[in-house]
């Protein structure tokens, strides 16, 4: 009798892939960045980098929910928060892709660096650049924050879902 061996099926490797940052808050621009970046992995993790040093607006726990608020009608995307080397935390998420948004040359500057530092701790980590909207460009948490803190309307920076949310 013919015995034919099955060789077990492949199973394919998830691409995962973290996005860093402080989402203090979590602007329209970060948003889209995700939502861009959705069709090229089977997983996104948006991580909040917790830095001893810096003073946030937002308490982690706040973060965490508005993160939770926004992503929770799309499986495919996570939130999470960690503390050390971003490198490190990608390590432990089994995360091969760095997700970054550039708005400048300065960000390109400053990124650039970052992501040549990264590929020396972590080599199979990539960083993958997402090029900002045009309308997103000048957003950043820093400019919502100042709004917020001056008790100005900062709603319109803001994803739609979490407009009620924030202050
Ligand atoms: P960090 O504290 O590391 O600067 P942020 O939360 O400010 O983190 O931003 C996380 C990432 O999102 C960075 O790569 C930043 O360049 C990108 N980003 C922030 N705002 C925008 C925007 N309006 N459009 C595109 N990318 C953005």
């Amino acid at each position: 009798m013919l015995v034919q061996l099955q060789k077990p099926p492949k199973l394919k490797k998830m691409r995962i892939a973290v996005f860093p940052g402080s989402f203090d808050p979590i602007t329209i621009g970060h948003y889209d960045i995700v939502k861009r970046a959705l069709p090229l992995f089977d997983k996104i993790i948006v991580a909040i980098g917790q830095n001893s040093n810096k003073k946030y607006l937002f308490s982690l726990e706040k973060r965490l929910e508005l993160l939770t608020e926004l992503f929770q009608d799309e499986p495919k995307v996570e939130r999470n928060a960690y503390s050390g080397l971003t490198a490190d935390y990608c390590r432990t998420e089994n995360a091969k892709y760095l997700l970054r948004g550039l708005r400048s040359s300065a960000d390109f500057e400053y990124e650039k660096t970052i992501a040549q530092l990264n590929k020396d701790l972590h080599p199979d980590l990539e960083t993958v650049f997402f090029v900002s909207a045009p309308q997103y460009t000048h957003i950043s948490s820093t400019i919502v924050r100042e709004i917020i803190i001056n008790n100005g309307d900062a709603t319109q920076f803001l994803p739609e879902k979490l407009r009620n949310l924030i202050a």
